[in-house]
């Protein structure tokens, strides 16, 4: 990974308001091999059919037309990007685009148990996985899905292959999860796991979202300083972070926020997102999409596909409006857009 041939600094992926995006979200697939119902529909799931899905080699041209306007981070997710056939062939590609110096992958680590070793060799360097509930039962809930024991079995190959520390990111959900808060708050104490409570955003497929759901970053909060006492602040190295981080008074462990819905951090957001069958999305709660399959397939130039990612950009709006009367949720759940 190193920095790329030549960067057109005058036409970096800059908004209406001044943010930067220097970091792609790419989904590799809308498929998934458990069922979370904040995310995707129990039965009767229509995936996108394969041909759709840009290639290995469509993707890599995206990023690398993106390292000249100033990507230099991805993160792949989907969809669950380990249910993408030869995944780490991808990521080996994408650590050879000069210009990208951090590559990232969200999974379920359903399937992590056979995979986690060769991504780490191919040069995937931040693991994030998706847990919910540390209870089986409450998984089973979540996720409408028995694959407790395999999540717990990957969770361990990604130990032994040496993601470190491991990040578990935790969607909190009010009527179901509250129980689980103070057991996991006990993991990251306990073992060198970092563990971050999502606000349940509005962006499943069956339109259940409610804001009485939303288990809130600040009632979290409270149940931890009830059993713990006072948590400090971690002042964070990334502006651009989602979480707000904290450590126990004892300085034992580690835990973060990410108050999607009551705190919106909007206003530092620097990513954007490929779907798995190449639109570019400025925001999870975006109404429109450029497109760039058909630039990728139709022999245009690679200046024709940057014009695409500028004018996505271009068009982000300063934030969601999930807070307003006017919000309206998008068409497209957390599955098919890539969380
Ligand atoms: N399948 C992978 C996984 O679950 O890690 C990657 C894709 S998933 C869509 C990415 C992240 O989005 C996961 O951490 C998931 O929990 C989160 N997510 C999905 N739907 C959500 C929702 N409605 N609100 C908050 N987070 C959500
Ligand atoms: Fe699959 Fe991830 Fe959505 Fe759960 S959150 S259904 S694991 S894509």
């Amino acid at each position: 990974m190193s920095a790329p041939e030549s960067t057109n600094l005058d036409r970096r992926l800059v908004d209406r308001f001044g943010r930067v995006h220097n970091n792609l979200r790419i989904s590799v697939t809308d498929r998934c091999n458990i069922r979370c119902f904040y995310c995707m529909p129990a039965d009767n799931v229509q995936f996108m059919p394969r041909h759709e899905l840009l290639s290995f080699e469509e993707i890599e041209r995206v990023v690398r037309i993106g390292t000249t306007l100033g990507i230099d981070r991805v993160r792949l997710t989907g969809g669950e990007p380990l249910v993408r056939r030869e995944l780490h062939r991808l990521v080996a590609r994408l650590a050879n685009v000069s210009g990208i110096v951090d590559i990232g992958l969200t999974t379920n680590a359903v399937l992590l148990g056979e995979q986690a070793q060769q991504l780490r060799d191919a040069g995937v360097k931040r693991l994030n996985i998706s847990l919910d509930a540390l209870d089986p039962e409450i998984f089973k809930r979540v996720t409408r899905r028995d694959s407790y024991d395999k999540v717990i079995e990957g969770i361990a190959a990604a130990r032994a292959a040496g993601f470190s520390p491991i990040k578990i990111n935790a969607v909190s959900v009010k009527g179901l999860t509250e129980d689980q808060i103070i057991p996991f708050a006990e993991l990251a104490r306990e073992t060198d796991t970092e563990v971050r409570f999502i606000e349940f955003m509005p962006l499943d497929a069956d339109s259940q979202w409610e804001r009485d759901k939303v288990l809130l970053a600040d009632e979290i909060m409270a149940m931890l300083q009830a059993e713990f006492g006072s948590l400090e602040p971690v002042p964070s190295a990334n502006p651009n972070a989602p979480a707000n981080d904290f450590q126990f008074a004892d300085g034992r462990g580690k835990i973060g926020m990410i108050a999607s819905v009551s705190q919106p951090f909007c206003s530092t957001c620097n990513r954007f997102r490929l779907t798995a069958e190449g639109k570019l999305r400025n925001c999870l709660f975006s109404h429109e999409e450029v497109d760039v399959r058909d630039l990728l397939r139709n022999g245009s130039p690679d200046e024709e596909v940057a014009d695409a990612m500028v004018s996505s950009i271009a068009a982000k709006n300063a934030g969601h409006q999930i807070n307003s009367a006017e919000f309206v949720q998008p068409d497209r759940p957390m599955y098919s857009i890539g969380g």
